[in-house]
């Protein structure tokens, strides 16, 4: 009898080589991108101390009340939490490293986050991001960098129909005035509250504007708006950011109920959202946090950031029928007969040496049933070595893809030789191509 199958985690994926290489063209956009605007990585871990996030994100966020991956750890006791984003590590990291006591710093990372949620399209437990984060700078204009960093991305990777949505958050004092109205008003309307929202409206009634409820469209349609409360740096902050929009020519909506999911958030909060993903919309979502810093112990540091869900952008390039395909190996190395096999270990390598990929055939057969396999892996030439070749000192390199073969034949040609004649092959290949 087999031994029962052991299936993954429910909403954690294994993303399977032809998903992966696609993967590998998205982040190599990613880093030239972030690069662009001077970012640079920083690595940090995906256990943190569960009371970090407590602090950072809110007691009372759906994050910390029920989507937190957490556990004790059984050697020594410690509270720990699987990091459901990264702000909260990078801010902490910033700090334990006295990273933003000097300069300004533009920090960026990529990996795995984790939530306790409903598994759905472009909702999973285990999920990935791309995080950038500002440290040090006040001003609105790294504001309207980081949002307008998004317009270029979507550029970079074919994409149109993502559109920019902001708002502002005002400081804490404006929000408390806005607080104690905003009771008042769902306090009246207490009948037409969800269980969620009624459960919300002493702890945290901001919340309440994020509720994706239809049913409770028009009546935060009708709620006080945070806008109307603000002072005038909270509106000259706001005002300079749309400036840098205005003046970028980056289109975009105020939407005023625009909260985000995480209590750091202060002054300007965005969203960059798509209709092509149904509910899941939102491909990248940020602000400035300016308290969080100080909040999670160090000295009083402005910021801000933004994090992209990276299933869900990709989701999108496929859609639109972008890159979705890595590279195939340069070449497949047929051999056969004991001399030659060994002869052609050597081949493979001095290749790789001269920078060429090569998949070095294994596991015998004979010729035909090699050729089949060559064509099957995608590579753009087989070399192959039989024991006259390799008696020879030669190998012969055929041409596999259906532009290059009409114009050469296979050819022989000195072991010495080999890389010079690939490469010059991938010229003329690649001169076909354009
Ligand atoms: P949502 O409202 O969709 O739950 P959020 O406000 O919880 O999003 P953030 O914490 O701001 O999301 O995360 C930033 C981005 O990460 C989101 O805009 C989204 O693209 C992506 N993201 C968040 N949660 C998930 C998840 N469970 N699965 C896949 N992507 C996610
Ligand atoms: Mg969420």
């Amino acid at each position: 009898m087999n031994a029962p199958k052991i299936q993954s985690v429910r909403g954690m994926n294994d993303i399977l080589p032809d998903e992966a290489e696609f993967w590998e063209l998205f982040e190599d956009a990613v880093r030239i991108w972030l690069k662009r605007y001077g970012y640079r990585p920083i690595r940090l871990p995906i256990v943190e101390p569960t009371p970090l996030f407590k602090r950072a994100i809110g007691e009372v966020t759906d994050i910390v009340e029920k989507e937190m991956y957490s556990f004790v750890d059984s050697l020594n006791g410690e509270l720990l939490t699987l990091r459901p984003e990264g702000t909260a590590g990078c801010v902490r990291a910033a700090i334990q490293h006295n990273l933003a006591a000097q300069q300004a710093q533009r920090l960026w990372y990529m990996g795995q986050m984790f939530r306790h949620e409903r598994p759905q399209k472009g909702r999973y437990r285990q999920f990935n991001q791309v995080g950038v984060e500002a440290l040090g700078l006040p001003g609105p204009d790294i504001d309207g960098e980081q949002i307008l960093m998004g317009a270029r991305l979507w550029a970079d990777l074919g994409l149109d129909g993502i559109s920019l949505q902001i708002n502002t958050l005002g400081q804490a004092d404006e929000r408390a005035r806005h607080r104690s109205e905003l009771i008042a008003y769902f306090t009246r309307n207490e009948q037409a509250l969800d269980d969620d929202s009624r459960r919300r409206l002493q702890s945290n009634p901001l919340r309440i504007l994020d509720s994706k409820n239809p049913a409770l469209h028009d009546l935060l349609q009708g709620a006080p708006r945070l806008i109307d409360h603000l002072g005038s740096e909270s509106r000259a902050h706001f005002d300079g950011v749309q400036q840098v929009l205005h003046d970028a020519g980056q289109a975009f909506v105020v939407n005023p109920r625009l909260v985000r999911g995480l209590d750091y958030y202060n002054l300007t909060v965005f969203e960059w959202v798509t209709d092509r993903l149904g509910a899941q919309g939102t491909v990248c979502a940020g602000g400035r946090y300016d308290g969080l810093v100080e909040q999670l112990g160090g000295k009083p540091t402005p910021a801000c950031g933004f994090a992209l869900g990276v299933e869900r952008l990709l989701a999108l390039v496929r859609e639109a029928g972008g890159e979705t395909r890595g590279d195939a190996v340069e070449v497949y190395l047929v051999h056969q007969g004991s001399a030659a096999s060994r002869f052609a270990v050597g081949i493979a390598e001095r290749l790789r040496d001269q920078g060429i990929n090569v998949l070095f055939h294994c596991g015998g057969g004979g010729f035909k049933a090699q050729m089949k396999k060559a064509d099957a892996s995608g590579a753009a030439f087989a070399v192959i070595v039989g024991d006259d070749e390799a008696a020879a000192g030669e190998v012969t390199v055929k041409p596999l893809r259906s532009a290059h073969e009409q114009s050469t034949t296979q050819q022989r040609v000195a072991a010495d030789s080999v890389g010079e004649a690939i490469r010059s092959y991938l010229l003329d290949l690649d001169r076909d191509e354009c």
